[in-house]
């Protein structure tokens, strides 16, 4: 595995609630952190089907665009009563003519779940999956998952996307409701990071 040894890195996102969590994962290890929104990067389409070749697509634009190491998350929520939906299409549920609702695409999830009339209880996962793609083409890749259970109504106002309806295993409460640190602690995301912290010079 190659080793990360600069002080810089891209975060290739321009989600507010990812950037926010990725800066919080990476704070202990003082390297410095700039968003693709800060350096008006334009955001790649997704074209891909898996989380990985979207998570590529994503590092490695930002890496040739700017000649800095890129790191990049494509993640999503995989439902097991819908066969696996949204999965890497959890954010297309969001879109709308006015940008993403995520509200119009948690209770989309939930009428679908109700539509088949899926036993509780509903069982999900998120799954992170890291890209850190370097300017002269390489790349290294780290997968991450949270397992838990989608609830309904909504709950909890921290967070984004889907964390009001999902209650991660072992805890009453939904991501959405739960401190942030600590969902960084158990996150599908923080999984992931463990993974990728090992390639960080100490
Ligand atoms: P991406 O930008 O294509 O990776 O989109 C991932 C989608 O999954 C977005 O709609 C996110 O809101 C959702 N998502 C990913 N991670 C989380 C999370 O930690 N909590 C809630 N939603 C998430």
């Amino acid at each position: 595995m190659r080793k990360f040894t600069d002080r810089k890195l891209l975060v290739a996102t321009h989600n507010k609630g990812k950037l926010d969590e990725m800066r919080a994962l990476l704070a202990p290890y003082g390297i410095e952190v700039v968003g693709a929104g800060e350096m008006n990067l334009p955001e790649p389409a997704e074209t891909e089907t898996t989380f990985v070749g979207n998570a590529r697509i994503k590092a490695h634009a930002a890496a040739e665009a700017t000649g800095l190491p890129a790191l990049s998350d494509d993640s999503g929520i995989e439902v097991d009563a819908l066969d696996g939906a949204p999965g890497v299409y959890t954010a297309d549920w969001a879109e709308t003519p006015n940008g993403r609702d995520f509200v119009q695409a948690m209770t989309r999830t939930w009428a679908e779940c109700e539509a088949k009339s899926a036993p509780p209880p509903r069982t999900a996962r998120f799954r992170s999956t890291l890209v850190l793609a370097w300017p002269d083409g390489h790349d290294e890749v780290f997968e991450g998952k949270a397992e838990g259970q989608l609830v309904w109504p909504m709950r909890g106002q921290q967070g984004h996307g889907y964390d009001p309806m999902f209650q991660p295993e072992g805890h009453e409460i939904t991501f959405a409701e739960m401190d942030p640190a600590k969902k960084n602690e158990i996150s599908h995301r923080a999984d992931a990071f463990r993974k990728l912290t090992t390639c960080f010079e100490v």
